[in-house]
C-alpha cells in the first residue's frame, strides 16, 4: 500500500510534533513534509522563547530529531498561499495540517497607540530574537521608563531583557545588533501593568519568581495594589499556583528596595487610556480600575501618568489567515471540532486538521503543543482509509512545482547550513551561536 503523504504548514513545534506522532507509530507509513515561510524551523522556540531561557531553548534538540527523520521532509522559505496555493496542496497530499501559529500582537485600541515609541511586544520579542522579518529596535532604549502593558509571560520575558545586565546576555544566541543596542540601553525603570489584580494576572510561577533573582534588579510591589477582594481571596485558596504568586508578590512588596541599578514596578489595577506625544512617545496616560462582579474591568476616573519613552504592549497574539484556509474572524483561529479536524461552513473537511495556537488560540506553554500534536496524528490516521482513497489530483512533488517558480526551498541540509553557520559565528566570538537575523543571509547560509 502506497505512504500516505502530509503537508504540514508551519515548522513550529506544533507542527513538529504533530510530524513525530505521524512518524512515530508503525500502522501506517506516513511520509510528512514540513512548509514554513521562514527559511528556519522551530517557529516561536527559535523566534519568541527568551533566549536567556536556554533550558528551554534545548528543545530544539528534540524538534531537530524529527527533521533528520528520513521520512520528514523540511521546505523552508515557502509561502502558503502565495508560493503555493491550498488547492495544490491539497491535489499532492492526502492530508494538510494547519500548523501556523499566531504571528501577530493584539492591540489596545487608545488614542496614540500608533505613535514612534508604542510597539508590539511581539516587535521587540522578534528583533531581540534576530527575526529575518524585524525592522530594526523596536523600542527606543533611549528613556529610563518602559512601560509594559500586559502580566502575562510575554510582558515577563519583555521586562526581564530590558532590565538584565547586557554581559549575562552575552552567552545567548542574541544578534550582534541586539547586544550592541541593549550595551546602549538606559533603561532603569520597566513598569509592567496588569488591570487586574495579581489573582488574575496571567503570568506562570516559575517566570514570576526569576525576575527576582535578576543582579542589580528591585523588584518593586505596591502593597496597596496586591490587597485582595473576597473573590480574588477565593480564587487564590483554590489555586497553588496563584497563591504562590501572591505569596511571592507580598513578599517583594515588603522588601525595602535595595538601590540596585535597575527595577522592574509590578502595577496592578491600572489599564492604559492614552500613550502621550505628539511626536513620539513621552508618557502613559493611566487609569486605575477595578474589577466588578461579572469579571468586567472598569476605570475609576483616577488617571497617573506614566514617564516613559516607549510603550510595549504585551495583551496577546493572534492568528492571521492563510489564503483558502477556513478563518473564524472572531477568536483568530482555524474553526475545528474539537479533535484537530478542521471545520468548513460548520461541516468536517475531509483532509484537513489543525493544531497548536491557530487552532486553540495564544494559550499554554511549549509543552502543550505536544497533546496537540498527538491528538491531530490520531485523527488523522483514524481517518487514513478514507484519504488514501479521496485524492483526485497529481502525484508529482511539491519541491517540483516550487522550483519550477523559483522558490528559493530551504532544505533540511540547508537550515543544516544555517545552523553550521551560525555556530561557526557564534564560536568566532566565543558565544555558543550568535543568529543570522535577515532572510538573505540565512538563505546565502542555506547554500553553504
Ligand atoms: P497572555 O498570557 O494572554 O497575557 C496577556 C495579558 O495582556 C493579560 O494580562 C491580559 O489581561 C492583558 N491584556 C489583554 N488585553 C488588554 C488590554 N486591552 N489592556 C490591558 N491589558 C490587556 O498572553 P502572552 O503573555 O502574550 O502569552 C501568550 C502565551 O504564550 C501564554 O500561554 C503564555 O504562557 C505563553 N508564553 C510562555 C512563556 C514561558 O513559558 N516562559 C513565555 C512567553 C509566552 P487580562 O487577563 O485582563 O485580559
Amino acid at each position: 500500500m502506497r505512504p500516505l503523504r502530509v503537508a504540514v504548514v508551519g515548522a513550529g513545534p506544533a507542527g513538529l510534533y504533530t510530524a513525530d506522532a505521524l512518524r512515530f507509530q508503525k500502522q501506517v507509513e506516513v511520509l510528512v513534509d514540513v512548509l514554513d515561510r521562514l527559511p528556519t524551523p522551530f517557529g516561536l522556540l527559535r523566534y519568541g522563547v527568551a533566549p536567556d531561557h536556554l533550558k528551554m531553548k534545548s528543545l530544539a534538540v528534540t524538534l531537530q530529531r524529527v527533521l533528520d527523520d528520513p521520512g520528514v521532509r523540511f521546505l523552508g522559505n515557502v509561502v502558503c498561499g502565495a508560493d503555493v496555493t491550498l488547492d495544490e496542496l491539497r491535489d499532492r497530499y492526502d492530508a494538510v495540517v494547519y500548523a501556523f501559529g499566531a504571528a501577530v500582537d493584539r492591540r489596545l485600541g487608545i488614542p496614540g497607540e500608533d505613535l514612534p515609541g508604542s510597539t508590539s511586544a511581539t516587535a521587540f520579542v522578534s528583533w531581540y530574537s534576530g527575526h529575518p522579518d524585524r525592522s530594526g529596535p523596536a523600542c527606543s532604549l533611549d528613556h529610563p521608563g518602559v512601560a509594559v502593558v500586559g502580566v502575562g509571560n510575554v510582558a515577563v520575558d519583555v521586562a526581564r531583557i530590558l532590565a538584565k545586565p547586557v554581559d549575562v546576555l552575552r552567552s545567548t544566541d542574541m544578534p550582534d545588533d541586539v547586544l550592541a543596542a541593549l550595551e546602549r540601553s538606559v533603561v532603569t525603570d520597566v513598569h509592567v501593568l496588569g488591570r487586574r489584580g495579581p489573582a488574575e494576572a496571567r503570568f506562570t510561577h516559575k517566570e514570576l519568581r526569576e525576575l527576582g533573582e535578576l543582579d542589580d534588579v528591585d523588584v518593586v510591589v505596591r502593597p496597596d495594589e496586591i490587597a485582595l477582594d473576597a473573590r480574588a481571596e477565593a480564587a487564590v485558596a483554590s489555586d497553588p499556583v496563584l497563591a504562590r504568586n501572591v505569596e511571592l508578590l507580598r513578599a517583594w512588596s515588603a522588601r525595602p528596595p535595595t538601590g540596585a541599578a535597575r527595577r522592574i514596578h509590578l502595577r496592578f489595577g491600572l489599564r492604559p487610556v492614552e500613550v502621550l506625544g505628539p511626536d513620539r512617545v513621552v508618557g502613559l496616560r493611566v487609569e486605575r480600575c477595578r474589577v466588578e462582579n461579572d469579571g468586567t474591568v472598569r476605570g475609576t476616573g483616577e488617571v497617573e501618568q506614566l514617564d516613559v519613552g516607549a510603550v510595549l504592549r504585551a495583551v496577546g497574539y493572534r492568528g492571521t489567515p492563510i489564503d483558502g484556509v477556513p478563518f473564524d474572524e472572531r477568536t483568530g483561529t482555524v474553526p475545528t471540532d474539537g479533535s484537530a479536524r478542521v471545520l468548513r461552513d460548520g461541516a468536517l473537511s475531509p483532509g484537513e486538521y489543525a493544531v497548536g495556537w491557530i487552532m486553540r488560540g495564544p494559550t499554554g506553554v511549549l509543552g502543550t503543543n505536544r497533546a496537540d500534536g498527538q491528538d491531530a496524528a490520531d485523527a488523522l490516521l483514524a481517518d487514513a482509509a478514507s484519504l488514501r482513497g479521496s485524492r483526485a489530483g497529481a502525484d508529482d512533488d511539491l519541491l517540483e512545482l516550487l522550483e519550477s517558480r523559483g522558490v528559493q526551498v530551504v532544505s533540511t541540509n540547508g537550515w543544516s547550513a544555517i545552523d553550521a553557520a551560525e555556530v561557526l559565528l557564534g564560536g568566532e566570538q566565543g558565544r555558543p551561536r550568535t543568529k543570522i537575523a535577515d532572510r538573505d543571509g540565512l538563505l546565502a547560509a542555506s547554500r553553504g
